[in-house]
């Protein structure tokens, strides 16, 4: 803990090092996905997203890995996608101060069924006097509110509160039964009002208390429809959100965007869907790519091509 870094193996799930850092220490965190059961090797490969992760992105937040390329090197490079250049056998994260207090808020619907969720690093009272000051038409409440340990807050977001923390150590957790689609956009200016009117209506129309970004449906549930619906929802965003080109993330994996078979490695047509994940970056990651496996040895329906 002097260093504030702590080793995370690739096997392990974010439950299991949200446990062992908050055994150590009640001032430290890790901010990472709000499920306790998703593995750490494919989520901070991939990016990472939650409550406060934006200002403590853990992207910003990764040292050196210990891994094995497709030559069989030590990798010590960072933000790659996971499943394309090796295997990564674990980090040295760069732990985030927590105070002894975070909140956790969910108010009244804004609109639609939209909720605004949202966890702060400090106690109601200071977040209350902020938020009535910046965004009032939120209408935020001291009922709204709920403060805990930042540790306690990794149970709420991922709906066991009051459940002992050693739940977090269950690998083999269960959710209700669903079935779920992920698509993502990237929306880099604020959405005018048509956008929301639009998303409102077809949130009513699905009769969706879900968000749109992944939609979940009851298992047996008709598969098509909800399928439609989605792709629908995505079409319509289109105008609102990043374009040229239009970004999507890795890990929402969305095979709407393109896919390879077994075996094959077309650039062409893996910018489909790379250009969306890695931006600007995809024809160097490319390139990389074929200079530590060109054999494509690590390569799965979207993974990263070699070119020269
Ligand atoms: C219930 C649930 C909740 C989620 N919540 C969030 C969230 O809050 N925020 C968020 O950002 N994302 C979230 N996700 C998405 C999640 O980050 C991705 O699904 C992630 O890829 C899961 O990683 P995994 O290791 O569990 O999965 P896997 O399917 O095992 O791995 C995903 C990919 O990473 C590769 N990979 C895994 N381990 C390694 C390794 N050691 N070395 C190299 N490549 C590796 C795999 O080959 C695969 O291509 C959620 C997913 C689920 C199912």
């Amino acid at each position: 803990m002097d260093d504030e870094t702590a080793w995370v193996q690739a096997g392990a799930t974010l439950g299991e090092l949200y446990h062992n850092i908050a055994n150590k220490s009640d001032s430290h965190a890790f901010p990472a996905g709000l499920c306790p059961s998703v593995g750490v090797g494919g989520h901070i490969s991939g990016g990472g997203i939650r409550p406060s992760g934006r200002k403590n992105h853990e992207c910003e937040r990764r040292d050196p890995r210990q891994g094995i390329d497709g030559r069989g090197s030590f990798l010590g490079h960072q933000r790659r996608g996971g499943a394309s250049f090796g295997i990564i056998l674990a980090w040295r994260v760069q732990l985030v101060r927590v105070p002894p207090l975070a909140t956790n808020t969910q108010n009244k619907p804004i609109f639609a069924r939209v909720y605004f969720n949202s966890l702060f690093l400090g106690n109601a009272k200071d977040l209350l006097e902020l938020m009535n000051t910046n965004f009032p038409e939120l209408g935020l409440q001291e009922a709204d509110c709920e403060e805990m340990s930042w540790i306690n807050s990794t149970l709420y977001f991922s709906s066991y509160t009051n459940q002992p923390l050693e739940i977090l150590l269950n690998r083999t957790m269960k959710y209700k039964v669903n079935s779920m689609k992920g698509k993502s956009d990237f929306a880099t200016v604020p959405l005018p009002k048509s956008a929301y009117h639009g998303i409102n209506e077809r949130l009513v129309k699905e009769n969706s208390e879900r968000e749109f970004v992944q939609h979940i449906w009851d298992e047996g549930e008709k598969e098509k429809k909800h399928l439609k619906w989605s792709r629908e929802m995505y079409d319509f965003m289109e105008p609102y959100v990043s374009s040229s080109p239009q970004r999507a993330y890795l890990n929402y994996r969305d095979l709407d965007l393109g896919f390879q078979k077994k075996g094959e490695r077309s650039y062409s047509r893996a910018i489909g869907w790379g250009e969306k994940y890695f931006n600007g970056n995809f024809e160097r990651l490319a390139k990389v790519k074929k200079m530590v496996d060109q054999d494509h040895f690590f390569g799965d329906m979207q993974s990263i091509p070699p070119i020269s």
